[in-house]
């Protein structure tokens, strides 16, 4: 089978709309048909402001929400990636090899940097995409599967497997990103020009995995929209409507015209009404299982621990090729 290789960052208490619609709805189908790794890229969250107390409860949190969407642990290797070694080695080895400048043009590290101001800004958020790269050239991945703010991403992490095979030997399967077209970007329900996160200043117009359901209905209540009064799809014009149109049509598998049918001459009012029983209903199983994993926490940490001594195994194959062509002299 094709390896696959995809994670988020727990940096959050719950994962968001965005995630579960731009990714774990891709990574469930997917897994049947790759050998597809999962990993919560814990040391990805270091380059944001964290409380250590909660950063291990967030870790397990993420996880349990992977396998609330159906991530199948006995399936596809759901594994911390703090728990492989490997992944800071390599991500120092390609650093090496990255140029300043080419680092400097990454979108998200001038977004995240611009906001947290310069002198909170780190190095860690600099590096970060060397870091995703080393995640996925690790396990001789062949795709990639991410909302479009990762393909930049993906794309330096091409470059640097080519760069390193050219220069020092194939070590690398050069991966390719998966991105699903309508989908790729669920925005903010306040502020639907921007990509909804997790680590948004403000959680008005972020809908939350765990959320309790009716928390979620009336964030869709409010949700931004314009003074048409027509459920119509036209991202310049009206974003507020279409994303929640693409959220409607994600979440239910319908095409956005059958549902701008289903609402022609009626309010804005029906449609949210519509969606909220849409999210609830698609929500409500997602955060019960979740919340069932993380009562027996002490099982949730066997089940990640098994599947970490699974990618280590491949990890360190990588890693250990990787030293022998770079010239590393081996400990005997
Ligand atoms: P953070 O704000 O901490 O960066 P995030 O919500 O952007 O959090 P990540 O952990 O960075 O989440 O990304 C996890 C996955 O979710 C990636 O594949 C990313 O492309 C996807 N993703 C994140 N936000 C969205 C979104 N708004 N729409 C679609 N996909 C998204
Ligand atoms: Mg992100």
């Amino acid at each position: 089978k094709p390896r696959l290789y995809s994670g988020m960052q727990p940096s959050a208490d719950s994962l968001q709309i965005g995630n579960y619609i731009g990714a774990l709805m891709q990574w469930r189908d997917l897994q049947e048909s790759y050998d597809a790794f999962f990993s919560v890229v814990d040391l990805h969250a270091l380059t944001q402001p964290n409380d250590p107390s909660e950063l291990r409860e967030k870790t397990r949190r993420t996880a349990a929400q992977y396998i609330a969407a159906g991530i199948e642990p006995a399936k596809s290797t759901l594994y911390v990636q703090s728990h492989v070694r490997a992944h800071a080695e390599l991500a120092w080895v390609l650093s090496t090899i990255t140029g300043f400048g080419e680092a400097g043009r990454m979108t998200q590290f001038k977004d995240k940097s611009a906001r947290y101001g310069t002198d909170a800004t780190n190095v860690g958020l600099f590096t970060y995409p060397v870091l995703m790269a080393a995640d996925i050239l690790l396990y001789q991945t062949d795709i990639v599967p991410v909302g479009d703010d990762q393909k930049q991403h993906v794309e330096l992490t091409r470059d640097l497997a080519e760069r390193f095979n050219s220069r020092f030997g194939e070590a690398f399967r050069v991966p390719k990103p998966v991105i699903q077209k309508d989908t790729a970007r669920i925005y903010d329900l306040q502020n639907p020009t921007s990509k909804m996160s997790k680590s948004a200043e403000s959680d008005a117009g972020v809908l939350w995995l765990l959320d309790d359901p009716s928390k979620s209905a009336k964030k869709v209540m409010r949700a931004v929209t314009d003074s048409e009064g027509v459920v119509r799809y036209d991202r310049d014009e009206k974003p507020g409507v279409s994303n929640l149109l693409v959220i409607y049509a994600a979440l239910t598998g319908r095409e956005i015209t059958s549902i701008e049918d289903e609402y022609a001459g009626r309010g804005y009012g029906d449609f949210k009404k519509g969606l909220a029983e849409v999210v609830v209903s698609e929500f409500g199983p997602v955060r019960e299982r979740a919340l069932e994993l993380l009562d027996d926490p002490a099982e949730l940490d066997r089940v990640l621990a098994a599947n970490a001594a699974r990618a280590e195994e491949v990890a360190d194959r990588t890693l250990g090729d990787v030293y022998d062509k770079l010239g590393l002299l081996r400990r005997v």
